[in-house]
């Protein structure tokens, strides 16, 4: 079954302590949706400049990533440029153009207004529930979110969860969202706002999972060498909508605790290299056996013999 994923498609300049790349491709919507076509066939939402490389558009659909919801308009691409500090996990924003996101009313093709899973990957809450309500009946509905939206639209935001199956957040922004110190407390706090699961990334100390009477924690595949972290998150939502859309009719706790692990797999590789480059070349073999190293690592009761 395809997912729909609808995000941010953009240019990003990141700088680490070791190395800087400007107009790199990037945006929450090219990692999730690269990331979740792994497992299953995209149709993607978003927006272009004329500045916009077409060769995306021929990988994309090498990828089986539909993109008649991509619109392509006059103007430049929405850009973004962050910088790491030596820990690869604390970021600052140096700057960002909306450029042609400013004027943005994603508009779904009739095709895609069915589909059963979609990815509301990281954008302005308005353009999410914009996205939803022009759904028919989806059957599962991720999204994703950050600090900003939280500190400056949290109207729309609350106005969202309830209608959300999976919400995904990473452990500050938890935290942000319901002043507990305690994330086990956030999980639940945001569940009664109304999203059925959460799942709250902890980067390299790995991810939560909550659902009504169930809890999940996995940890992180061991990366020694990190290059890029920008887009892990939305890798991990990418992984997490494809697998289910892949694989699941009905979705169950145990499902999710599966995808949780693919979405993990898959943004241990994305981390390796700037940009998209490192799943680009990616292969489900690879994917395979990592998650199999994850397998592995988890299991505590280990036989003598
Ligand atoms: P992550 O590292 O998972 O937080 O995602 C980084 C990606 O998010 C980058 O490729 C950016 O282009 C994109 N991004 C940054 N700020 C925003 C924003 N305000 N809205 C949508 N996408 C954004």
């Amino acid at each position: 079954m395809s997912v729909l994923v609808v995000g941010s498609i953009a240019l990003d300049t990141v700088k680490t302590p070791v190395e800087e790349h400007a107009d790199l491709l990037g945006g929450s919507a090219s990692y999730a949706a690269l990331s979740a076509s792994f497992f299953s066939p995209v149709r993607l939402v978003g927006v272009v400049g004329s500045d916009f490389p077409p060769t995306e558009f021929d990988f994309w659909k090498e990828r089986h990533i539909d993109t008649e919801g991509v619109q392509r308009v006059e103007g430049k691409t929405f850009r973004w440029s962050g910088e790491y500090a030596w820990d690869l996990n604390t970021r600052e924003t140096r700057s960002v153009a909306l450029n042609v996101f400013e004027h943005f009313k994603p508009a779904l093709p009739g095709s895609y207004r069915k589909s059963d899973f979609v990815l509301l990957a990281n954008i302005a809450p308005a353009l999410q529930i914009h996205v939803l309500d022009q759904m028919e009946k989806p059957r599962f509905v991720v999204a994703d979110t950050m600090d900003l939206w939280i500190e400056t639209t949290r109207a729309d935001l609350d106005a969202l969860i309830p209608r959300v199956d999976l919400l995904i957040l990473n452990d500050s922004e938890a935290r942000q969202m319901t002043k507990e110190t305690s994330l086990i407390r956030a999980g639940r706090a945001i569940r009664k706002m109304g999203a059925r699961y959460v799942a709250i990334k902890k980067g390299e100390h790995g991810a939560l999972l909550f659902g009504e009477n169930d809890f999940f924690s996995c940890g992180a595949y061991p990366l020694e060498d990190i290059h890029d972290p920008t887009g892990a998150g939305d890798t991990f939502a990418g992984g997490i909508a494809g697998y289910l859309a892949g694989n699941v009719k009905t979705v169950h706790f145990a499902d999710l605790r599966k995808a949780m692990i693919y979405g993990s797999v898959l943004a241990s590789f994305t981390v390796e290299a700037f940009s998209l480059e490192r799943l680009r070349s990616l292969t489900m073999k690879d994917v395979e056996a990592r998650y199999e190293v994850f397998k592995q690592m988890s299991q505590f009761e280990v036989s003598q013999t």
